[in-house]
């Protein structure tokens, strides 16, 4: 999400304020200087991405034409062109823009066969789709959802990801709160109790994707009461400018853009640590928007209580609005995200190989998008089904990383804790129910997580005999077959483990 202008700032406004345009001029694409034009532009990136890579996604690109600013190419399936846009729409843009400096935006569309070049074209942005032409890094404002899908559009100077939309966001247990706070201030912003937000989590769940589901929200311009004006940038973004500003001379133009805005979103703040000057600075940016009425969205790591480095005011006001955080992953939200995300990219892939990438993947969202991706993408290069078999192969080296090894102690520690029993009774002799059934459970998840032998996990046990182990892991069996109960605390406990 790099800008080509590092500013990393987006601003937009409801206002409707025309941005300068190019004088319009359609070329089709069988001209013959375009034609040589987009000849270059592939062999670039043939020989960039290698032949296979070319073959696989980049062959069926057609060329459209272009209008005035705009390129347009089409692809002839809805998979191909979202998986091109994303993967190598940036370096088309600049592939596009080394031939013709004028070029400003890459469009992609869903087409087949060659229609004549431009009466497919659609209009250029409408004026009340304009963005206001703020110092700060222009934010085109947000299509109606029905245009997204209509054209996807690649700007190399997008800070806002198109993908990450609430429409996108699979909300579960570990997320909802988090999810609910996101919704009412893209609904009502600076309203009371829920400003600042301060949205927390680790990496891949979910932080940036809910605050730019706000800022295209936000800036909607059907959104009633019309669009209004967001800055959304990471903490290091706004350091970085910070500093230029103060070398250039400019605070003051730098203090205008980021207080004149309605609401400010800053992302990763944990960047801020340790650097004071920007903080201080960011402090009274803060102070000047929370008083004049308006939104502050920030995420981190860490909550304002832990972000230690923080200074003590910086960490009082952070924490004086809605604290929220994004939890780690369950088995279940992890279902709900895959399930979504592969029904999008048009793949059938089996409720098997879902569970199981469910269940081995467990460390953030990112990754498991990351997982999936590479399935379909393999999946959509040999035109074969994704099975179980295909899957171990094609993830195997993400698989080995996650494939952790669980010891006798964690089972020991985790079973303990689920039955509230005390950690040295996995070893005592005390035969009472309470306390032997855990024991035993401790056992069969021991041979099942683990590779011990039967004898070595009976000397974990207090120096039990193998026979003892074997029949715990016998008794265990027969219990979770017959009780549904039962059979479901032991599966939650096994999952734990795996996680
Ligand atoms: P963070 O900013 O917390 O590190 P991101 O917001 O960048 O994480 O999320 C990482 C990836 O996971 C993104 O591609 C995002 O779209 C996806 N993702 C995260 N949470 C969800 C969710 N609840 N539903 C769908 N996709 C999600
Ligand atoms: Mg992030």
């Amino acid at each position: 999400m790099s800008s080509a202008y590092g500013a990393g700032c987006a601003v937009s406004n409801g206002s409707i304020n025309h941005q300068a345009q190019l004088p319009t001029e359609t070329v089709s694409a069988d001209e013959p200087k375009l034609t040589a034009q987009w000849a270059r532009v592939r062999g670039r990136l043939q020989t960039e991405v290698g032949d296979a890579e070319y073959r696989a996604w980049l062959r069926h690109v057609a060329l459209v034409g272009i209008d005035g600013d705009e390129v347009t190419m089409r692809l002839p399936t809805r998979f191909l062109r979202d998986w091109v846009r994303s993967h190598y729409g940036e370096r088309l843009n600049d592939l596009w823009r080394a031939e013709d400096d004028r070029i400003r935006r890459v469009d992609i569309r869903v087409g087949a066969g060659a229609p004549p070049a431009r009466a497919a074209i659609p209009e250029a942005e409408t004026p009340e789709l304009a963005t206001q032409d703020l110092p700060v890094r222009e934010m085109p404002a947000r299509a109606a959802p029905a245009r997204v899908e209509e054209r996807a559009e690649v700007r190399s100077d997008a800070a806002l990801d198109q993908r990450f939309s609430f429409d996108s966001f699979v909300v579960g247990k570990p997320n909802e709160f988090a999810h609910a706070c996101a919704r009412r201030v893209a609904d009502h912003p600076a309203s009371q109790g829920f400003n600042p937000l301060f949205l927390y989590g680790g990496v891949g769940l979910g932080k940036t994707h809910l605050m730019h589901a706000i800022a295209w929200d936000l800036m909607s311009p059907s959104r009633p009461g019309g669009a209004i004006s967001v800055a959304y940038m990471s903490a290091e973004k706004f350091m970085y400018k910070f500093i230029a500003a103060i070398r250039s001379q400019s605070t003051m133009e730098f203090k205008e853009q980021h207080r004149s805005v309605d609401v400010l979103m800053i992302d990763d703040l944990q960047f801020l640590i340790g650097k004071d000057a920007t903080q201080e600075e960011f402090f009274h940016t803060f102070n000047a928007l929370v008083d004049a009425g308006k939104q502050i969205v920030v995420s981190a790591d860490k909550s304002p209580s832990d972000l230690s480095g923080l200074e003590d005011r910086v960490r009082t006001r952070l924490g004086c609005g809605m604290v929220a955080d994004l939890h780690a992953t369950t088995f279940e939200l992890r279902i709900s995200i895959l399930e979504a995300k592969a029904a999008r990219t048009g793949v059938p892939i089996s409720g098997k190989v879902i569970e199981y990438l469910a269940h081995k993947i467990t460390s953030n969202i990112r990754e498991l998008e990351g997982a999936l991706n590479r399935l379909v993408a393999h999946a959509n290069l040999f035109g074969r089904a994704i099975t179980l078999e295909t899957t171990q192969e094609v993830l195997h080296d993400i698989l080995k990383a996650h494939d952790r090894r669980v010891t006798i102690e964690e089972i020991q520690r985790k079973v303990a804790e689920h039955w509230n029993i005390r950690l040295t009774d996995m070893s005592s002799a005390r035969r009472a129910r309470a306390v032997a059934r855990p024991r035993q459970v401790a056992m069969y998840l021991a041979k099942q997580l683990t590779s011990r032998s039967l004898p070595e996990i009976g000397r974990k046990f207090g120096n039990r005999d193998h026979t003892t182990v074997m029949h715990a892991v016998q008794r265990i069996s027969s219990l979770m077959a017959s009780d549904v109960g039962f059979a479901e605390d032991v599966e939650l406990l096994r999952r734990m483990l795996e996680g």
